[in-house]
């Protein structure tokens, strides 16, 4: 099996994966992007099914024991999950699939299909830099964000684990070597 059927992201939240996504998408085409579903809040401007499926806690622990999920997982408190049957539909398409998911996740799917991902880690140069920009994108109360910076240090640990560390300092720099990723893997 290649490396070139899934592809895998992730990061803190805050360190620009939705835009370096937003960008590859912009150059790419027979991909499906895995909408996740989760628990949290819906924040200003999020719409369902584009960004998230936002569910009940009652629901998703239903899908959970339903075994519904390719991997679940509680981030901040909050379950985010990746649904099996519209990832299994993708492939049957031959469509790259994408994935934002967390380290938990990515633990999970590379345990199940390591051997089908390319993994990509982002990160902010420095935590201050990340905490800086989740106070300017204002979407996060006070103590939300220290629970996101701390989570972040854990997660960093992490990256050694990924085929790829990109640290997101200049959104256009940092999508051009996601783009070039994307490129080698496809062989293109
Ligand atoms: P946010 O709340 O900022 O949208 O996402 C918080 C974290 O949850 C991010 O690190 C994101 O990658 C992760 N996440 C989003 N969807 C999933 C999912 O389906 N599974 C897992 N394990 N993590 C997810």
């Amino acid at each position: 099996m290649s490396k070139n059927k899934i592809l895998l992201i992730s990061g803190p939240s805050g360190c620009g994966k939705s835009s370096m996504l937003d960008n590859l998408f912009k150059d790419i085409t027979n991909y499906y992007f895995s909408i996740s579903t989760t628990t949290r809040d819906k924040r200003d401007g999020e719409k369902e099914a584009v960004d998230y499926h936002f569910v009940t806690k009652d629901q998703f622990e239903k899908d959970i024991k339903d075994g519904n999920f390719l991997e679940w997982a509680k981030v901040h408190e909050n379950y985010y999950g990746t649904s099996l049957k519209p990832i299994e539909h993708a492939l049957s398409l031959g469509k790259l699939v994408v994935f934002d998911i967390d380290v938990q996740g990515f633990k999970i799917v590379q345990e199940k299909m390591g051997d089908m991902i390319t993994s990509v880690f982002v990160s902010t140069p420095t935590i201050r830099e990340l905490e800086n920009r989740l106070i300017k994108r204002g979407k996060d109360d006070k103590q939300t964000i220290q629970k996101r910076v701390k989570m972040a240090s854990n997660e960093l640990k992490w990256i050694c684990k990924y085929d790829y560390h990109i640290i997101n300092e200049d959104l256009q720099t940092a999508s051009n070597k996601l783009l070039q990723i994307y490129k080698d893997m496809m062989k293109l």
